[in-house]
């Protein structure tokens, strides 16, 4: 057995993210976004990182069965293979219907994939576009700033030549100009990003940035007339683009069995006899990792045909 290990990945948003609550709402649009029920800044939970990051994985190493619940019943050979040879059952779990001389388990998964955070939100201001972020969000995802700004002002990393900067509808007097110190300064992205960013309070956070989300209509059209149906517009609403996050991801290694290391991706059901992978799956955070790099293509969350969701991995650290 080997020790439990975490990593911090830092997501970059390519396209607006919609991750849906899967709530029609009364409030100001259709379709809402999953928020943090506390501070109502919004995020995207580890349910659906984690499932992402299954079906890319499963989707690459061709063993789509093993992705998603494994919901395969006595008539159905598909779900979850849950043999030991299996990364991808190995990494996420394997919840299989028990069958009559049927040696495959269900088991629980090693990793742990935690919500994604909203680290840095672009927001337009008279200067070009500012990233805002707050001090409870930096030492949360390990940057340090030097000062914390103070309940109705900011520090900013740029100059800024008038008395104050418009965050959208909210113009704060700048308190002073710092550098935040990144976690990691190989993080893609960041170079041009530290010269950009906009601390404010906490308290401020949630209302700057529900302001600045992307809102976008949709109609839905009658098959029959071609035109829009009556009654059939609704408005939904996203992260803007060049959003980043950070999320934690936790291996807790508590079964006996070892990782099943593969090269190569499976072919006919069998584990590790068809293409070669682009990297070998060494360990269950390698499996991670290459799922979640698919979404940069396949993207996550919801209105992807309207060309939302792709995020990209700019990076991660380690303790
Ligand atoms: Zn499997």
């Amino acid at each position: 057995m080997s020790r439990t290990e975490w990593r911090r990945l830092f997501f970059i948003a390519l396209d607006p993210l919609h991750v849906g609550s899967g709530e029609r709402s009364l409030g100001r649009v259709d379709l809402p976004i999953v928020r943090d029920p506390a501070t109502q800044v919004p995020k995207v939970p580890g349910t659906s990182l984690a499932g992402l990051a299954r079906s890319n994985a499963a989707l690459l190493y061709g063993k789509p069965g093993c992705a998603g619940q494994g919901r395969a019943d006595t008539m159905d050979e598909r779900g979850h293979c849950g043999q030991p040879s299996c990364p991808i059952c190995y990494t996420f779990g394997s919840l299989r219907a028990s069958r009559q001389g049927d040696e495959t388990a269900s088991y629980a998964g090693v990793v742990r994939l935690h919500d994604a955070h909203l680290l840095f939100c672009p927001v337009p201001t008279s200067l070009g576009p500012v990233w805002v972020t707050t001090p409870d969000r930096l030492s949360d995802a390990g940057f340090s700033v030097p000062e914390a700004p103070g309940k109705e002002d900011a520090v900013v990393t740029f100059d800024v030549p008038a008395a104050g900067i418009d965050l959208g509808w909210l113009l704060l007097p700048v308190k002073k100009r710092v550098a935040v110190q990144s976690v990691n300064s190989s993080l893609q992205g960041w170079d041009w990003l530290r010269e950009r960013i906009a601390v404010v309070d906490e308290s401020l956070y949630g209302s700057i940035v529900s302001a600045n989300l992307e809102v976008r209509t949709s109609v839905a059209i009658d098959p029959l007339t071609g035109a829009a149906a009556h009654g059939a517009l609704f408005t939904y609403e996203a992260l803007a683009r060049l959003s980043w996050l950070f999320a934690d991801i936790i291996l807790d290694p508590y079964r006996t069995a070892t990782f099943p290391k593969v090269e190569k991706a499976a072919s006919n059901g069998k584990d590790n006899t068809g293409e070669p992978l682009t990297e070998p799956w060494n360990g269950p955070l390698d499996v991670v990792r290459s799922g979640l790099r698919l979404a940069e293509l396949l993207g996550i969350g919801g209105m992807g045909t309207r060309g939302f969701g792709r995020i990209k991995l700019a990076g991660e650290v380690a303790p």
